[in-house]
């Protein structure tokens, strides 16, 4: 009875989650370049390559002009290595980085751009790896797979409650969480407001419990904050 009761506040809790931070997104949600609408696949996924472990802000820096420069796959796939480089000094590990982008260029470019439909198909293309193809499915699919990282993690175990295993990839309550926030018709839109409101509002440092318009049912402020 315990467990249906819970189940039952849980769901509650996403509703109220994926309603109120959708309506914060419009408002308040970051404007980044590839997030407009009608760019095409190619510049989606480099995006979401370069967004890997690096601040949003830092790719935005530079990222229209690396796709003025590398307006496709099969630019980047014949580029010069080290004018790859030089736009991605700023986010570390660049001579990796720029061979792993290019080594997926050369793949789509054999694959004439195509990408499969299929989640194995997908997952099956060298150098796309697990994250990629999940945001793949994502924002070019609008499919409910979320992409999550330590700031959706944080918002995620702060609203709800802690998770039980360290490494956020294979935490199933986590992750289980992550698919039903994610499972809406706005799948994209609800998870880059959750980032944005980890970036802006539920900050890992000092979150801004006070001001935040979800604090009333939050496992966080009221087991923490406001006991
Ligand atoms: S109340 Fe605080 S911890 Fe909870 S979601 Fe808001 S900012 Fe994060």
């Amino acid at each position: 009875m315990a467990g249906v009761h819970s189940k039952g506040l849980e769901d509650y809790k996403v509703e109220f989650l994926q309603e109120n931070l959708l309506a914060w997104y419009k408002t308040s949600g970051r404007r980044f370049y590839w997030r407009k609408k009608g760019l095409s696949q190619y510049q989606y996924i480099i995006a979401e390559v370069l967004l890997q472990r690096t601040k949003a802000e830092t790719i935005a820096k530079f990222y229209p002009l690396f796709i003025l420069e590398f307006p496709n796959w099969l630019s980047l796939a014949n580029a010069d290595l080290k004018a790859i480089e030089v736009f991605l000094k700023p986010i570390g590990l660049y001579t990796q980085r720029a061979l792993r982008l290019q080594n997926l260029a050369r793949e789509m470019v054999k694959r004439k751009g195509r990408l499969p439909r299929d989640r194995k198909d997908l997952e099956s293309i060298p150098f796309m790896g697990q994250y990629i193809a999940n945001a793949v499915e994502l924002v070019i699919y609008n499919q409910p797979s979320p992409l999550v990282d330590v700031n959706m993690a944080r918002v995620i175990e702060r609203f709800f409650s802690p998770r039980k295993m360290a490494d956020i990839r294979y935490d199933p309550y986590l992750q289980g969480l992550a698919y039903k926030i994610v499972n809406h018709q706005n799948a994209r839109y609800i998870n880059w407001a959750i980032l944005d409101f980890a970036a802006i509002i539920c900050q890992a440092r000092k979150p801004k419990c006070v001001i935040c318009l979800i604090n009333n049912n939050c496992h966080y402020f009221k087991t923490i904050v406001n006991p």
